[in-house]
């Protein structure tokens, strides 16, 4: 099975991508978090993409293209992939049809947060990150059990650079000029499927695995 996960940064959908992968047994794979680790390894691409991210721009459509490309090969076989911030534009879509349709796969579907402006910013003021593992937290709505410290592998919590108020504002104007024609794609290839981002992630989990086993089961939204 393949997914995309579409919404605005901030919606949840990178911690909805985790649960998706670990309940279906599929990857997850998040371009953000790929950048970021070329980013700390401080590779050639990692040094092409730091500005961009840093400013909350989009990372040129090729270089993203060819990450994905990559990580689609190696789990070709696999039984799927979970994509979270890719694509976000209307040519890096057209690029994964195409990246598909040459492997012989298909896309399953899309499942596209909605949550209001005002609630992303109040999620982003407050949400910390795993500099290790990249595991995302909350201070107020999903706090780790030892504050700054990751759960999962014990490493530091930090405030990510493009969470910081004019990196997220900007964030939000490249998402609705480049990504949110992506709703309209999708819909007309009805591949779209609406998910009500607001609530806990366990509220939020039950909307998404009724989607999804719809979506197991081979019906497609109307
Ligand atoms: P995210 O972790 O998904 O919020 O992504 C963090 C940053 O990485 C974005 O603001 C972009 O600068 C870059 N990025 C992630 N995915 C993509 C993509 N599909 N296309 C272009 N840039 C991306």
């Amino acid at each position: 099975m393949i997914f995309v996960l579409l919404g605005p940064p901030g919606c949840g959908k990178g911690t909805q991508a985790t649960r998706i992968a670990q309940k279906y047994g599929l990857k997850a794979t998040s371009t953000g978090e790929i950048i970021r680790g070329q980013m700390a390894a401080g590779t050639e691409v990692g040094k092409a993409a730091q500005s961009y991210v840093k400013k909350g721009e989009l990372v040129p459509d090729e270089v993203v293209i060819a990450m994905v490309k990559e990580e689609l090969r190696s789990q070709s076989g696999g039984p799927g992939v979970v994509l979270d911030g890719f694509p976000r534009t209307v040519n890096q879509a057209n690029s994964l049809a195409d990246i598909l349709t040459q492997s012989g796969l298909r896309l399953d579907g899309v499942l596209n947060f909605v949550v209001s402006e005002e609630e992303i910013v109040r999620r982003l003021a407050g949400r910390r990150v795993c500099e290790k593992c990249g595991a995302s937290y909350h201070i107020l709505f999903m706090p780790p059990h030892k504050e700054g410290i990751c759960d999962q592998c014990g490493g530091a919590l930090i405030q990510r650079a493009d969470d910081a108020p004019d990196s997220v504002r900007e964030r939000l104007r490249v998402y609705a000029k480049q990504t949110e024609p992506l709703i309209v794609y999708y819909r007309e290839r009805r591949l779209l499927n609406d998910i009500e981002g607001i609530g806990t992630p366990e509220e939020v989990a039950v909307r998404v695995e009724s989607v999804v086993d719809r979506i197991a089961r081979g019906s497609r939204p109307v």
